[in-house]
């Protein structure tokens, strides 16, 4: 048993140590806060951060010339050359379009120390028929794709240009990307290409700005998706009556997917989005197809969850076609389709600590997220990565009645400008 004095010491030790912890802490805060309070300090910083307010009117124009290209993922080869253009015009360097259509333009620092990457993405969900003309209501503009991510895409070029004109030179370099396929199917395979390829070994840090708000995603939510596929030989729902049915075994799977037990904390789900199949009410089906998408924050829980949905895809299949005498016996092809990965990245960690402290400095109130972004690829790399709401207000994101509120909008552009200086650093600081 232990006695009370060396209680009374194990008590008095453990308070030394958290009033340490959160010195050290506190320390840190300071560091970051006192980082972006220099850069405020700075005339030029100044003076490009004063010029994104004043030119936030014609940042909204170009916000809406860039929305109404339809850039469709796989399709965004238009909108990808009109940035090829602006980013030379804005004095970018090296300006090109890669192998995998990013368009990139590069503002080399002094040193090689850091290297930025400041992306948005080209694509959106939406078909090449949609209307995206974009219609004004007052500060609201309405189109699909207005804010996700026609708000990042701009900013892009706002923070280039405020750069130009206050001839603010960095110690580490910037290399703005607009990207590409970032939606649904398109899989993050813009981003993938930087790292695996077009930017292999350069990149220290990476800054996504996709869609409205002012929230920062600093957790990467991973994501499994298949096209699942019951084949059969199929025949007339009388006449051939007796032969395994894709369809049913597709039932069969749903089933067996609706009761997958999830946690919410990590948040973990499923979702069949998607099922196909059939000719005709009188016939047995030869082929029947169901989308799924599976994500998680946390890379054991969606391992589960994927070896669970294998599982259950061959049980689904052996029920039906043990279910009958025949011969005929179905077989199941499981695609997939997508495989964003997941990763954690500390709130500690100094890119969001940055933002935090940019934050704290414009009087917004911080909210840190979890989410689906380009960024999953480098948190998953290790590699500090956050991604930026753009600012003003976003509604209906992926629907056609997709619109935004540009009521202080000039707020996201200087944040995303500031917190891009103090990751690369001013030349001379
Ligand atoms: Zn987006």
């Amino acid at each position: 048993m232990m006695k009370p004095f060396k209680i009374l010491v194990c008590l008095f030790c453990l308070l030394i140590f958290t009033a340490d912890l959160k010195a050290q802490n506190a320390t840190r805060l300071n560091l970051y806060d006192t980082k972006i309070s220099d850069l405020m300090k700075n005339e030029k910083v100044r003076r490009a951060f004063e010029f994104l307010r004043e030119i936030e009117p014609q940042t909204i124009e170009e916000q809406i010339k860039i929305t109404e290209i339809p850039a469709p993922t796989f399709k965004e080869a238009k909108r990808a050359e009109y940035f090829r253009q602006r980013f030379t015009e804005l004095g970018l360097q090296n300006v090109r379009i890669d192998k995998a259509g990013n368009a990139i333009g590069e503002r080399p620092g002094k040193s090689n120390k850091t290297t930025l990457v400041l992306t948005a993405h080209l694509d959106t969900v939406f078909d090449e028929n949609t209307d995206v003309r974009v219609r004004r209501e007052d500060k609201v503009l309405k189109a699909p794709g207005i804010s996700d991510d026609g708000r990042g895409l701009t900013l892009l070029l706002a923070i280039a240009k405020a750069l130009y004109e206050a001839r603010i030179e960095t110690d580490g370099s910037i290399i703005f990307v607009a990207n590409v396929a970032e939606e649904g199917l398109g899989d993050l395979k813009g981003t993938r290409h930087l790292f695996n390829e077009e930017l292999k070994n350069r990149i220290t840090h990476f800054i996504s700005i996709d869609g409205a708000e002012l929230k920062i995603t600093n957790q990467a939510v991973g994501s499994f998706r298949y096209r699942t596929t019951f084949k059969g030989k199929g025949g007339h729902s009388y006449g051939a009556f007796g032969l395994p049915n894709p369809i049913h075994a597709l039932g069969r799977l749903v089933e067996k997917v609706s009761r997958f037990q999830v946690p919410t904390k990590p948040k973990t789900t499923f979702n069949v989005g998607k099922i196909s199949g059939g000719t005709s009410v009188n016939s047995i089906a030869a082929s029947a197809t169901i989308e799924i998408d599976m994500r998680s924050e946390s890379p054991s829980e969606l391992a589960k969850l994927n070896a669970a949905y294998k599982q259950v895809v061959e049980q689904a299949l052996q029920e039906e076609n043990e279910r009958w005498q025949n011969v005929e016996k179905l077989t199941v092809e499981n695609l997939a389709i997508g495989n964003r990965p997941t990763g954690t990245q500390s709130p500690d960690a100094p890119i969001v600590q940055i933002a935090l402290a940019a934050d704290r400095s414009l009087g917004i109130k911080s909210e840190l997220e979890a989410s689906s972004t380009d960024s999953n690829i480098p948190i998953s790399l290790g590699i500090p990565a956050i991604t930026l709401d753009g600012g003003g207000i976003g509604r209906g994101t992926h629907s056609l009645n997709e619109s935004w509120d540009s009521t202080n909008s000039h707020i996201g552009s200087q944040r995303a400008l500031i917190i891009t200086l103090a990751i690369v650093g001013l030349r001379n600081m």
